[in-house]
């Protein structure tokens, strides 16, 4: 339904249909998806009046406020391009982005957790040279500086004006989605009004998002699950988006209740999260029905408990950033044994295809890297041309650099990233196996298991390991427990035992890290 149509397009189609509708819910606000094409179109010409035109660069360092939705489709309208940034980057990662994006203007919230916003970004407009203008959401007043505007002002200046509306097609880049940084620097992905809009409506119909759902979840409206699959898929039905500002779990269960949301999108930790919240139990979560848990390996384990303790319609889904998001997602006809150990069949008009070492094809059952060719994949990487020709076969297939497997009825089976395997003494050691042994001992709360320099075995394993609270366990403890299951060369040469792991924006174990911060304390050590 939403093929060849923009974000604006998208919209105005929502609007035509359920003008009353509330697309955004935060707090007491609501705003219906009317009002957010009101909005957007206000914000469009007064962005326009500052002279910003169709292909500029809009960032978004926002919180998970409307404002973030309004903006995305003000940008959508005029044709210009988002960049959505974690507004918890530190001060040199958004100055990256800002500077490799070429960003015009940075939408912020003026004051945020503590952090003077308004004051950062004023300091960029000297150095980034690019950065023109930046617009803040807060109400302090900014008459000082004519390079910086109140948001709620620029949206009521711009209100019954006229802006050229973008006539250049679905085709157009829209987006540029930075990548979590799990294996190294984030790298910035191009994305189309198509790749995402067409991705949205394919996933939402797969897991049979409704107009009268309530969407909650996906507190990361800067990346692709929270922007495609959460915003857009939400818009995809015409359904509506709760937003909540941070992630704190306590507050996701009591917006549950009071929203009485329907669906429940979420990385395995925000689950994890949920699942252990003191309040669960007295809360009363009986409107939930589905809702994607994707992002990062799902346990079995974890979807049981989800089943039996949250709600039993959750489907595992398996994005990123580059597909502009979903790839595969568990579908509710989806047979029992498939629904807990796999992660689905790919979504329609996408292809998955295991290449081989060599480049060949590999056939069903085999292992190998995991290709996708669909409509939602991306254009390449943003002014990265090299690392965008090594990132597709010749027939334009994108190499995620996951390794899987496809069965024989069609089901997507992961096991691990390419970058991530430990090649230990010429044998192939998937991280993801042992995580999984190690997940299930009592003692374990949380574990990674990274490769080491090693001057015999080329790398060594060490898993590192969060212990549950009060838990008395050895590494020796750890590698028995390992070797009753795993072959030897699959056995942690080392244990470390941490209070928690470096991790990304979106929740996931920074990996490349961990390992560097272990091999310096070994060298240390030694
Ligand atoms: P970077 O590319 O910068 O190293 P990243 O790959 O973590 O970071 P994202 O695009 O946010 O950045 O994450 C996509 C990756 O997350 C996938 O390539 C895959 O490795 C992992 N992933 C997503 N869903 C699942 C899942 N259901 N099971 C296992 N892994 C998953
Ligand atoms: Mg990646």
């Amino acid at each position: 339904r939403f093929r060849g149509l923009t974000l604006a397009d998208s919209l105005e189609l929502r609007v035509r249909e359920n003008p009353r509708r509330p697309f955004v819910a935060f707090g007491d606000r609501r705003l219906s998806y009317a009002q957010v094409d009101a909005q957007a179109a206000a914000l469009a010409a007064a962005l326009h009046e500052l002279g910003i035109e169709a292909g500029d660069r809009i960032a978004l360092t926002l919180p998970n406020w409307p404002e973030f939705v309004v903006a995305t489709f003000a940008a959508a309208k005029l044709g210009a391009v988002v960049v959505p940034l974690n507004p918890r980057f530190t001060n040199p990662e958004l100055q990256y982005m800002l500077r490799h994006s070429e960003s015009v203007v940075v939408v912020t919230a003026e004051n945020w957790e503590g952090v003077d916003y308004l004051a950062r970004f004023e300091q960029f407009l000297g150095v980034l040279p690019d950065l023109q203008y930046v617009v803040s959401v807060g109400d302090e007043d900014l008459w000082y500086d004519d390079r910086i505007h109140q948001f709620e002002d620029l949206v009521s200046s711009g209100e019954g004006r006229e802006y050229p509306r973008f006539e250049g097609g679905a085709d157009a880049l829209f987006a540029i989605l930075y990548t979590s940084g799990t294996m190294g620097k984030p790298k910035g992905v191009a994305l189309t009004h198509e790749n995402l809009m067409a991705n949205a409506s394919l996933t939402a119909d797969a897991i049979g998002l409704r107009e009268d759902d309530v969407v909650f979840g996906v507190n990361t409206l800067f990346n692709a699950f929270g922007i495609g699959t959460g915003m857009l898929g939400t818009m995809a039905a015409g359904a509506t988006l709760v937003l909540q500002e941070g992630g704190d779990s306590g507050t996701a269960l009591e917006i549950v209740q009071r929203e009485k949301v329907t669906v429940f999108h979420g990385v395995p930790t925000s689950f994890i999260l949920a699942l252990n919240h003191p309040e669960r139990a007295s809360r009363d979560l009986g409107s939930l029905r589905t809702g994607v848990v994707a992002g990062a390996p799902v346990q079995e384990e974890l979807v049981h408990r989800i089943r039996r303790e949250l709600f039993p319609g959750v489907r595992v889904g398996y994005g990123m950033t580059e597909t502009g998001n979903m790839v595969s997602v568990m579908r509710p006809d989806d047979p029992e044994g498939k629904q807990v150990a796999t992660v689905g069949r790919p979504l329609p008009e996408t292809e998955v295809r295991v290449i081989d070492v060599d480049g060949s094809v590999l056939p069903e059952e085999s292992v190998g890297e995991v290709a996708i060719r669909g409509p939602g994949v991306m254009q390449g990487y943003y002014r990265q041309p090299g690392e965008t020709s090594q990132a597709f076969t010749a027939d334009g297939f994108f190499l995620t650099g996951d390794l899987g497997m496809v069965d024989e009825e069609g089901y997507l089976h992961l096991i691990g990233r390419r970058k991530e395997m430990i090649i230990r003494g010429g044998f192939n050691v998937y991280p993801r196996e042992v995580e999984d042994r190690l997940h299930a001992h009592p003692a374990v709360l949380d574990v990674a298991v990274v490769g080491l320099p090693d001057e015999i075995l080329g790398e060594a394993a060490c898993a590192c390991i969060v212990a549950v609270e009060g838990a008395i366990v050895t590494g020796e403890e750890i590698r028995d427990f390992c070797r009753e299951v795993l072959a030897d060369y699959k056995v942690p040469d080392l244990v470390r035992f941490l209070d928690g792991f470096p991790m990304t924006g979106s929740g996931k174990v920074r990996r490349v890290e961990l390992s560097r911060m272990i091999s310096a304390e070994e060298s240390s050590r030694r």
